[in-house]
């Protein structure tokens, strides 16, 4: 049996927190007491967010805290033409259609569709696309493309979720009612994503299944916040033919007010926490990651 392999994904677009704290102690215990390897990945998609300094900050946090991980890091700002692929290939298969609303647009939509009624959210929140952009003839694409207009590329769910069937993932943590074992996946609770846009070749949910899949990832070990995305991964991992790893999705460190934390509050920074003294085995206690 080849080792299992564990993943810390971090977006370098704000100082690490005590939520990544807990997932990184996790991903590197678990591997560590499995006979496993640990993978850094650097989810640095979005260039109008990421910062370098981001970048480094999160090595230093990351070996402060005692965290080894394999060379080289995978950076997934260094494989665009990969995810290109990707979109071509689910665009060829009909499964991807050009939108061409701003967010203004989309936002002005929601408002009008929530006057006769509670416009459908996804499990974020936010509003399910509302647009008309699946419904244009190929000739109004077309001349919107010439035109130089910008736009989303967006996953037909419906399609999608037809093509691909059922699905379901196995859960070795827990969702956020206590869901585990074999969860069914719902990827149409999120509508027509966003998989890639005229500037930006991939989304978090595509990268994520191929980046998961190329480092040969066999456990995912994250927050809570993506348990419901997970269906939406199933859905790429089945479309695209990769294999699916094992989730394990954990509880979220929370502020005090019971708000998850975020990446903008400094008082919960690991860099803060550092700076006023404090050790990385009280990190771990912290974060109720004791097993050493
Ligand atoms: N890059 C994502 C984040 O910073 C995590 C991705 C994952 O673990 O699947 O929240």
């Amino acid at each position: 049996m080849p080792p299992p392999v564990f993943r810390f994904a971090p977006s370098p677009n704000g100082l690490l927190h005590l939520g990544h704290a807990r997932s990184a102690l996790l991903n590197f215990d678990l591997a560590r007491q499995s006979g496993g390897r640990m993978l850094l990945r650097i989810e640095d998609i979005d260039t109008t967010r990421c910062r370098p300094e981001y970048e480094q900050a999160i090595y230093d946090d990351l070996a402060w805290l005692g965290i080894a991980w394999e060379q080289p890091v995978r950076r997934q700002s260094e494989h665009l033409p990969l995810y290109r692929e990707a979109v071509e290939r689910l665009t060829r298969e009909g499964l991807i259609y050009p939108a061409f609303e701003s967010r203004a647009d989309i936002a002005r939509m929601v408002a009008e569709k929530d006057k006769s009624g509670p416009w459908p959210r996804d499990p974020d929140g936010a509003p399910l696309y509302p647009g008309t952009g699946k419904h244009l003839t190929e000739a109004e694409r077309a001349q919107r493309l010439r035109a130089g207009a910008p736009y989303a590329l967006r996953f037909d769910m419906d399609a999608a979720v037809a093509r691909a069937g059922l699905l379901s993932w196995i859960e070795e943590g827990a969702g956020p009612d206590g869901e585990t074992g074999s969860v069914p996946a719902q990827p149409e609770q999120w509508g027509d994503v966003i998989l890639a846009r005229k500037d930006t070749p991939t989304s978090y949910h595509l990268s994520v299944v191929i980046d998961d899949a190329l480092q040969g990832i066999t456990h995912v070990v994250r927050g809570q916040d993506l348990f419901r995305a997970t269906g939406v991964h199933r859905l790429l991992q089945q479309l695209l033919g990769l294999p699916q790893p094992v989730y394990r999705h954990h509880a979220l460190v929370l502020d005090e007010a019971g708000q998850k934390l975020s990446k903008s509050t400094r008082s919960t920074a690991l860099r803060e926490l550092r700076a006023g003294g404090m050790a990385p085995d009280e990190v771990r206690r912290l974060v109720g990651i004791t097993s050493r």
